[in-house]
């Protein structure tokens, strides 16, 4: 097993329903360590990037504005198998069919919002986490 570092958002209903300490004490349980932390407000342009793989579908519109519903959190956590150990203590995209104990099934909108409201967004490969580590901290803001 590698040691990885990857990228997670806490979205802004994470930050709304002041889940942002639990959500973070659970990866911090879990073994994983802070090396990069900072809150910001998305914009378009960040969120055209980062969201380019579903830009051309219907319902993006609906997840930039959700995007931009309150500030977000983003954090660097490195551990063993971060990348997909990350994306399991998540769940699945759809909120309503995560399993219980998991992030999103246990946070996540269980409503018609669940494939958008759902908590956190982690990056779900290395090529992915170096672009979106590279994307949320500027040079020097990941430490050692
Ligand atoms: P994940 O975040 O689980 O990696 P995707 O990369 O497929 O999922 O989608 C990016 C984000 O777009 C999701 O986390 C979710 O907020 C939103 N999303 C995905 N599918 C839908 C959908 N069908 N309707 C509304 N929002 C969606």
């Amino acid at each position: 097993m590698a040691s990885e570092t990857t990228l997670i958002l806490f979205k802004p209903d994470c930050v709304q329903k002041g889940l942002t300490g639990l959500v973070l004490d659970r990866y911090l349980k879990a073994g994983f360590r802070i090396r990069g932390l900072k809150m910001l407000e998305a914009t378009d342009e960040l969120l055209n990037e980062h969201y380019a793989h579903i830009a051309s579908l219907p319902f993006f519109p609906e997840v930039q504005s959700f995007m931009k519903e309150a500030p977000i959190v983003a954090l660097a956590l490195e551990g063993e198998d971060a990348i997909s150990r990350v994306r399991d203590i998540l769940g699945p995209t759809d909120s309503s069919e995560a399993a219980s104990g998991t992030i999103r099934g246990d946070f996540g909108a269980k409503d018609g919002d669940s494939k958008m409201r759902n908590i956190c967004h982690a990056s779900d490969s290395p090529e992915a986490a170096a672009a979106e580590l590279k994307r949320f901290f500027g040079e020097g803001e990941v430490f050692a």
